[in-house]
């Protein structure tokens, strides 16, 4: 009790000196705070009494800008912390539109805002939270042909996506321009942090030089995540950000922060600038920005594979065509949902379980969303299966198109 006393009289003090802040900042000729309103320092006074920030650090602040690449579960608090902090101008990248099952991390969203577009609305949200700052929604994917466009026009980049070719197209576009790349990834009860900046030590490549094999790389749709980790990674990236605008502190470079939350520990991971990174290495061969789907092998569809769309699958199990339906999602996919009498073997157990199934019969397999499948299917050709077709979009695309009952997830 006597502690918790002992900070309360402390706050109060500090209130009692934000408050002189406040009337010292609208002193005419004010050096350190000219363009603070009193409606900002009023908004601003908890972070402003603290001795590293003060009136000079809050108008670095609203001097500063960022870019937050995905506004999803580690974008929406890095975004809102920064909004509300005070960033003078933040940028919103996001192509998608807001889904029920993002509902239980994205905590901006909404049931109304189911299929609305994220940038949008964050955008919307963020400006509402603060009225004094500018925020710029880029309705977007970004890609090799706009990432430089985009990211020239801020100081501070966040990571703030779920895949490995957006993480080294961020990366190599921040080294090229110079600017640093704060980055968070989450993974069901881990997290990671670190923030990379070529100028002043390691990149994103020095630390992974080679993208891991796309087998081994599940999103968080196949493997689950806590709701609140994305929530604690992305107010670290928040922090990192802040820290570098105002010059203060000691940021990760050259640490990875590494978040256990079943442990509840965080350690650190040290590494150092390899000399011979392709893209920040004394003799760089990465000079422009390339294919990044080609070079983390990953393609998100198959065209060489054969499909059939939801309807024309409908229409051909309505006229009795005695079509084999082969899910090849994990057993808990399975058991959330399924489209009736399909047959389940994971896509780890097919090539060991073939032999369960008719090389002569008119095969469609499916899983999640047509990629797991799409290889699924590679397999069976592979194997003898000479009528045997991809289900396009998966059984998410099936449960938008054909069947409503079906939980989109
Ligand atoms: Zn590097």
């Amino acid at each position: 009790m006597v502690r918790v006393f002992h900070m309360r009289h402390f706050l109060s003090e500090l209130y009692y000196q934000a408050k002189s802040w406040k009337v010292a900042s609208l002193l005419p000729g004010n050096p350190t705070a000219e363009d603070l309103t009193q409606a900002e320092v009023e908004r601003y006074s908890r972070q402003m009494v603290l001795p590293e920030l003060g009136p000079k650090g809050q108008q670095r602040l609203k001097d500063s800008s960022a870019i937050v690449i995905g506004a999803g579960g580690l974008g929406i608090p890095a975004s809102v912390y920064l909004a509300a902090a005070g960033v003078g101008r933040i940028g919103v990248v996001d192509e998608d539109v807001v889904e029920k099952s993002n509902l239980h991390r994205q905590t901006i969203y909404t049931e109304k805002d189911v299929g609305r577009p994220k940038a949008l609305l964050a955008a919307e949200r963020l400006r509402s939270l603060n009225p004094h700052i500018v925020v710029e929604a880029h309705e977007v994917r970004l890609s090799s042909a706009n990432a430089m466009d985009i990211l020239r026009e801020y100081e501070t980049v966040i990571d703030c996506t779920d895949n490995f070719p957006a993480r080294y197209l961020i990366n190599d576009a921040c080294v090229l321009l110079g600017k640093p790349d704060v980055y968070a990834s989450i993974f069901r009860f881990d997290g990671q942090a670190s923030t990379f900046h070529s100028k002043r030590g390691p990149c994103y490549r020095c630390l992974f030089p080679e993208p891991p094999p796309p087998d081994s790389v599940q999103d968080c749709a196949v493997a689950g995540v806590l709701g609140v980790l994305p929530g604690i990674m992305g107010s670290i990236q928040a922090v990192e950000s802040m820290k570098l605008m105002l010059g203060v502190g000691d940021p990760l470079f050259g640490r990875l922060l590494v978040f256990n939350a079943t442990d509840m520990t965080f350690n650190e991971l040290r590494f150092k600038k390899n000399p011979d990174c392709p893209v920040c290495g004394q003799r760089p061969t990465v000079r422009e920005l390339v294919d990044y789907e080609e070079f983390c092998g990953v393609r998100r569809a198959a065209p060489s594979v054969e499909e059939v769309t939801p309807k024309d699958l409908k229409k051909k199990i309505d006229a009795g065509d005695g079509i084999v339906l082969l899910d090849v999602r994990e057993p808990f996919e399975y058991e959330l949902c399924r489209i009736e009498s399909s047959k389940l073997i994971p896509l780890g157990e097919l090539r060991r379980r073939v032999n369960e199934l008719d090389r002569s019969a008119e095969t469609v397999v499916y899983c999640h969303t047509g990629v797991r499948s799409a290889r699924a299917v590679e397999l069976l050709t592979s194997e003898g299966f000479r009528r045997v077709r991809n289900l396009k979009g998966g059984i998410r695309a099936w449960a938008e198109e054909v069947d409503q009952k079906i939980p989109i997830y």
